[in-house]
């Protein structure tokens, strides 16, 4: 099993399937293992004695899993090795779309969180490394790369002589690569100089995902997050300056402990105003071992699910006029599926593997799959677009 251990749901599933398999174990027997942030937290480790967890391993111990296997038997590894960093893993057969890990770990302390803990401080991976895989990738015929890291901009800060993260952007847009992806950035050093290599690299995809958490100047200083809402909306009119076509997309907590409803008037308000196109909204889960869970007034969970749907409902509305945009355009469209003869399922560079939307399209029956083809856009819906082939 491959843990999440961010928010308090994927924690009770992995709970739940571990009652099933301690079942199967005791009928057939299996070896069972855990991996993912989970297993690094005292809470994952408990329930992995609780149910019979052969194989633990935490994020910083995903090169011990062939020893692991090997063993056959209980294998317990919870430190950071150094050779998590250097580990190029093999392409995946017949994959168009890739990650590519830069940096890992987080230096933020953000109140909510429990990535700092699981994962560590940053740190990034040398630049031949990223750029030995990425050539890898490339031959074996992969055509979009994401980069990521819980904070791809912090990359290079941590190493005396790396590049910048700005720099790293102009190296991998070099490769041949035609889809350049980066995943997550931080709006506290998203810098000029990103946004200027974004701008000089047309393999970088004009796709900025900056979670914002929330819009409430109150709410933010208690997430400990580095900025306010000011400092997020001048990015934001900056990025769109030099980046006029770009897609913004962001995260948003609701439900933080002590958020008012004037706190959250004030988070809809700055919706209105920033205008993203994209809002992931997470309620507040209350982890074990985050600082936030020590804060007073708690947020009914009642409250919390109202305020996410009326949230959901303002930004439908901002996302589809968003998303109108693009109608009458012509945008290069990466196929990804053949469904029907006919009708192609792709994605512009607005829309990252698996999250976001997707575009159908109308075709002459002769595209394939991998291929990127002109599509001229018909029809908008709030995440999706409509179009033919051009
Ligand atoms: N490093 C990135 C950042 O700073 O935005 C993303 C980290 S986190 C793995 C992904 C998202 O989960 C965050 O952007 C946040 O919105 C959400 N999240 C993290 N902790 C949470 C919590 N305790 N409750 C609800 N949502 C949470
Ligand atoms: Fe968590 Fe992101 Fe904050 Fe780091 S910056 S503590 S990963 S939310």
């Amino acid at each position: 099993m491959n843990t999440c251990a961010v928010r308090g749901k994927p924690v009770e599933k992995v709970r739940s399937l571990l009652g099933q398999l301690r079942k199967e174990k005791e009928r057939r027997g299996l070896l069972i293992g855990m991996m993912g942030c989970l297993a690094q937290l005292d809470e994952g480790q408990q329930m992995a004695k609780k149910f019979g967890v052969d194989v633990l391993l935490g994020p910083g111990a995903l090169t011990s899993l062939p020893e692991a296997l090997k063993a056959n038997e209980r294998f317990w590894d919870l430190t950071f090795r150094e050779d998590v960093l250097d580990y190029i893993p093999p392409p995946p057969k017949g994959a168009l779309s890739a990650h590519v890990t830069i940096i890992r770990g987080c230096n933020h302390h953000c109140t909510y969180c429990i990535v700092p803990t699981t994962r560590g401080p940053e740190v990034s991976r040398h630049p031949d490394l990223i750029l030995k895989e990425i050539e890898l990738l490339k031959q074996a015929g992969v055509v979009e790369v994401t980069l990521l890291g819980q904070n791809v901009n912090s990359y290079g800060k941590d190493q005396p002589g790396f590049p910048s993260f700005a720099e790293l952007l102009r190296m991998v847009g070099g490769m041949g690569i035609p889809r350049v992806r980066f995943l997550t950035s931080h709006p506290v050093n998203f810098t000029d100089d990103i946004i200027e290599a974004i701008a000089e690299t047309p393999a970088i995809c004009r796709y900025i995902h900056l979670p914002v958490q929330s819009g409430s100047d109150r709410v933010l200083r208690r997430m400990a997050r580095e900025y306010r809402r000011a400092h997020y909306l001048e990015r934001i009119r900056k990025i769109r300056e030099a980046l006029p076509d770009a897609v913004l997309s962001t995260d948003i907590i609701v439900g933080f402990p002590g958020e008012t409803e004037e706190d959250f008037q004030i988070l809809l308000d700055f919706l209105e105003e920033a205008e993203l196109d994209r809002v992931g909204v997470f309620a507040y889960s209350p982890v074990e071992g985050a600082e936030a869970n020590r804060l007073p007034d708690p947020v009914p969970e009642e409250v919390k699910e109202e305020r996410k749907a009326r949230l959901l409902e303002l930004q439908a509305r901002v996302s589809l006029r968003k998303n109108q945009r693009f109608v009458g355009k012509t945008l290069e469209v990466l196929v990804d599926e053949l469904p029907e003869p006919g009708l192609a399922v792709g994605r512009t560079y607005r829309d990252s593997p698996g999250i976001d939307g997707v575009v159908y399209v109308e075709t002459d029956g002769t595209v394939r799959v991998g291929e990127r083809i002109p599509v001229r856009i018909l029809r908008a819906d709030t995440y999706d677009l409509h179009g033919v082939q051009a």
